[in-house]
């Protein structure tokens, strides 16, 4: 079946497969982009409009240096335009890496039998959520193998401790999560515990290396994950996170997958994902694929960039498998949210074992060790205003996300402001001398370029969060 803007009208085609590989290798093939093609694709991004598949495919297929810096340009003026300074902070936490799939990319896979497993107690899951609170961490991503174990039930009393963990002034505001797909039932019991957003990235695109990467288990049902943020949004989940794993199919293809995912979910929900996730494929416990389809640097900058240019007002989220040479260049092109003083061993921000990874530990190997305030203390040096905010969702401004970009007024009314007083506490709390230093002086800066009346209301907060004050948003 063929899909059309017009299919998509129907309301029986939520919860039904939707990626059809032949028409997504048809547009491909016969996107053959010219110099006015792409200024013009371009241009449509910069006036705030979503990307056609079609225009998507212009993009993928420049491969002249020039048009695809221009291209880079393009999202680098979106950013600019759309989402200011800011990049919002998180953490992964690993809750458990039994897992009953074979992934052949993943080193919690089943067959693997070097893979030391194991599940945080309760104890060490409060010991762990400390330990981020100190370094200050406001925002984490729980994350899951998939194991009966691991029920909807037992993520949602993870959740719940997690919100419930103080240390100091510290406090956990928002828990996303990264686990296996539910079914309805218990995608709700899920929602019910507060989360914030929820991501199934469906790693390939492509059916047959879908089968071919994911040998046995749960997870080698294709339409199974594919309808899974379907199921999500049934059940009352309006924030979801889609994701391709970048490395098992051609790149090209991978970004047409999610294009069409993102199209799918506004057509049937009247909204898209919160978030896409662009993870590139890195070394691991027991790795077993080829790398037929690596994914050069020039590759994926260039993939960062159109994705930044065909959804303007997604969330990019861009983690620490990339290097921190590679992590400034994408951030420029408008990703929203990174990972910072990230581990992935089980249980290891409190036992802090070290910068060493040991993969039979951990899921992959990550490139950027930084500190959570080492990567705030390069971020004040490039201009970025670092932000834990996690205002809209505790306002109820939840499923809206796309406001920041296309309210007027929204990022400054809403966003930097934020941004600034959760950068504040920060300072306050955990941020080295140095740091504090030059956070102040961005804050002084940021203030000075504000209208008098959001400024005189930022002052008054700040100076209420140096008084002893904390958790002041708008
Ligand atoms: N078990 C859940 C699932 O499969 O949906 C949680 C996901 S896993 C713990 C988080 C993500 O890490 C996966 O969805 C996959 O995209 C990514 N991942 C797995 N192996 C990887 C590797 N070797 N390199 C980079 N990312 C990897
Ligand atoms: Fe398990 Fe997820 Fe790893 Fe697959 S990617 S083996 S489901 S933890």
């Amino acid at each position: 079946m063929k899909f059309t803007p017009e299919t998509y009208k129907l309301p029986d085609i939520s919860m039904q497969p939707f990626i059809d590989d032949e028409e997504i290798d048809d547009i491909l093939k016969n996107a053959k982009p010219n110099r006015e093609q792409v200024l013009a694709v371009i241009d449509k991004s910069l006036n705030k409009n979503r990307l056609s598949l079609h225009d998507t495919a212009l993009l993928l297929n420049t491969e002249d240096p020039e048009l695809v810096e221009l291209i880079k340009d393009g999202a680098r003026k979106l950013k600019e335009k759309v989402y200011g300074k800011r990049i919002v902070l998180f953490a992964p936490l690993y809750v458990g890496n039994y897992c009953s799939n074979n992934c052949r990319y993943c080193g919690f896979k089943a067959s693997n039998k070097n893979a030391l497993r194991k599940t945080l107690t309760k104890e060490e899951l409060i010991e762990n959520v400390k330990a981020l609170e100190e370094h200050g961490q406001k925002r984490l991503i729980l994350v899951f193998g998939e194991h009966r174990v691991y029920s909807a039930d037992f993520i949602a009393d993870t959740v719940k401790t997690v919100y419930g963990v103080k240390k100091d002034h510290g406090e956990i505001r928002r828990v996303n999560i990264n686990a296996a797909p539910f079914d309805i039932e218990g995608f709700k019991i899920v929602k019910e515990s507060g989360i914030g957003t929820y991501q199934v990235f469906q790693e390939t695109y492509h059916h047959p290396t879908y089968t071919t990467c994911h040998t046995s288990g749960r997870k080698s049902d294709y339409d199974y994950r594919l309808t899974a943020l379907d199921r999500a949004m049934e059940a009352g989940i309006d924030d979801v996170g889609i994701g391709a794993l970048f490395g098992l199919y051609d790149y090209k293809f991978e970004v047409m997958g999610l294009i069409r995912h993102v199209n799918h979910l506004e057509a049937c929900y009247q909204i898209g994902p919160h978030t896409i996730s662009f993870p590139r494929i890195q070394d691991a416990s027991e790795y077993d694929l080829d790398d037929k389809y690596a994914v050069t640097d020039e590759q994926f900058t260039k993939l960062v960039a159109i994705l930044r240019l065909a959804v303007p007002y997604t969330g990019l989220i861009l983690t620490a498998r990339e290097s921190r040479q590679v992590r400034d260049e994408v951030l420029a092109f408008g990703c929203s949210q990174i990972d910072a003083g990230t581990k992935l061993e089980i249980g290891a921000y409190a036992e802090n074992p070290g910068v060493d990874q040991n993969l039979n530990k951990e899921q992959f190997k990550i490139n950027d060790d930084r500190t959570l305030n080492e990567v705030i203390d390069e971020l004040l040096d490039g201009d970025y205003l670092p932000s834990f905010c996690t205002a809209c969702y505790r306002k109820g401004r939840t499923g809206q996300h796309f406001m920041e970009f296309s309210v007027p007024g929204f990022i400054k009314k809403f966003c930097t402001p934020n941004a600034l007083l959760t950068l504040a506490e920060y300072i306050v709390d955990y941020a080295s001398p140095a740091t504090a230093e030059k956070g102040w002086k961005v804050i002084e800066r940021n203030l000075k370029q504000m209208d008098e009346v959001y400024h005189d209301k930022v002052k008054e907060r700040i100076e209420r969060i140096q008084a002893g004050e904390r958790d002041l948003y708008f």
